[in-house]
């Protein structure tokens, strides 16, 4: 039985994590979840998983749920999801929004828990410490992001080979084909429209700005050690190959499926097995009719090149782009800023950004900090 910990356990990824353990309750078990507002969702997924500990957003909510469930562990907030980190379990699936995974994902790594990674956020500001405490620790960071699962499983079976280019794949949003003239006006409903994938509201908004790619540039890089450059974004709409690896001799490989995240999610969980699924079947009959590839618009999508940049620098550059980014995505989704305030935003912060230091959690905290406070000042 492999005892799984979920952070942000009532969000999209965390709840399809959770249908896959009740479908697969001799495999797994749930012994912590967590939520940040979704109080009441969590009480109900606590009646039916009964995990050990829990944590909530805040302090009267954990009073709420001590109540109830007083045999729980009850944590709240950033100090909780730290504290309910260390906990023991064989895995840790980070479904948080943002950079407030990186803490408790550092914490988990420490206690030598495998992570299977949700959030790409860890990553794109942590890459450095998080990649190097694994190799410490000897713990498994397992992507749940759909390319990187792809990529992950193109690279398996050939470890040691050469890899010539990364093929990350991009749907290209609800407002692929657009310009920038067209972009001026979206609303948020708009932009919350996405084709292909159901998703949270922050990381749909990414994928409307196309940030969502640039962050999983990023994120890539320090998966799979490939530097930025060799990593090409290719949209696909049909959003059938989430993925591929070219290797020094020029082959491809790549990996295939329906939209559908619990795939990606029972991989890592189930790690280095795959689980049954009773999904539908990919029909090559009905998908091959159309699958198509073209290049990203970056002069419309400027947060690809953003991204670009921030690797390129390095250092407390990508901190300072996710912080803005992170900050100004919060503001369009209420409704307080245009959608291409976002890019041209993140664009200053970073221009006006002096490189500093980002060695340790405490370090890029203070980072975030301080992009998401210039970004409110510039705007
Ligand atoms: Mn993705």
């Amino acid at each position: 039985m492999k005892k799984v910990l979920i952070l942000g356990s009532t969000g999209s990824i965390g709840t399809q994590a959770l249908d896959i353990i009740r479908e697969n309750n001799d495999k797994f078990c749930a012994v912590g979840l967590t939520c940040r507002s979704r109080v009441e969702n969590l009480i109900a997924q606590m009646k039916e998983f009964n995990p050990s500990a829990v944590c909530v957003g805040n302090a009267d909510d954990a009073a709420k749920v001590r109540a109830e469930f007083p045999e729980v562990q009850v944590y709240y907030g950033d100090e909780g999801l730290i504290e309910i980190a260390k906990m023991d379990c064989d895995i840790v699936l980070n479904s948080l929004m943002g950079i407030s995974g990186l803490a408790p994902t550092y914490t988990a790594i420490s206690m030598g828990c495998d992570i299977a990674l949700a959030n790409k956020e860890t990553l794109v500001t942590g890459g450095a410490i998080i990649t190097e405490l694994c190799r410490e620790k000897g713990v498994k960071l397992l992507p749940v992001d759909s390319e990187h699962s792809a990529i992950f499983q193109c690279l398996e079976g050939n470890k040691g080979r050469a890899v010539k280019r990364i093929l990350l794949t991009a749907s290209g949003g609800p407002f692929r084909g657009y310009s920038l003239d067209q972009l001026k006006g979206v609303s948020v409903e708009q932009a919350l429209n996405h084709p292909k994938w159901s998703m949270g509201s922050k990381i749909t908004i990414d994928s409307a700005t196309m940030m969502n790619k640039g962050l999983e540039v990023i994120e890539a890089k320090w998966l799979f050690d490939v530097p930025a450059e060799n990593i090409d974004i290719h949209v696909h709409p049909q959003s059938i190959v989430h993925s591929m690896v070219e290797f020094c001799d020029t082959s491809v490989i790549a990996q295939l499926g329906l939209p559908d995240m619990r795939i990606p999610i029972s991989l890592a969980l189930n790690y280095p097995n795959r689980l049954n699924y009773s999904g539908e079947s990919l029909d090559f009959f009905t998908v091959g009719k159309e699958l198509t590839f073209e290049k990203p618009d970056r002069k419309v999508f400027k947060c690809i090149d953003l991204a670009y940049q921030a690797i390129k620098e390095g250092g407390s550059y990508p901190v300072v782009m996710n912080g803005a980014n992170e900050e100004l995505v919060a503001m369009f989704l209420a409704g307080k800023i245009e959608f291409l305030d976002i890019p041209n935003t993140i664009e200053k912060v970073m221009e006006k950004h002096k490189p500093s230091k980002a060695n340790s959690v405490e370090e890029i905290l203070a980072l975030d900090a301080e992009s998401r406070r210039m970004a409110r000042e510039l705007l």
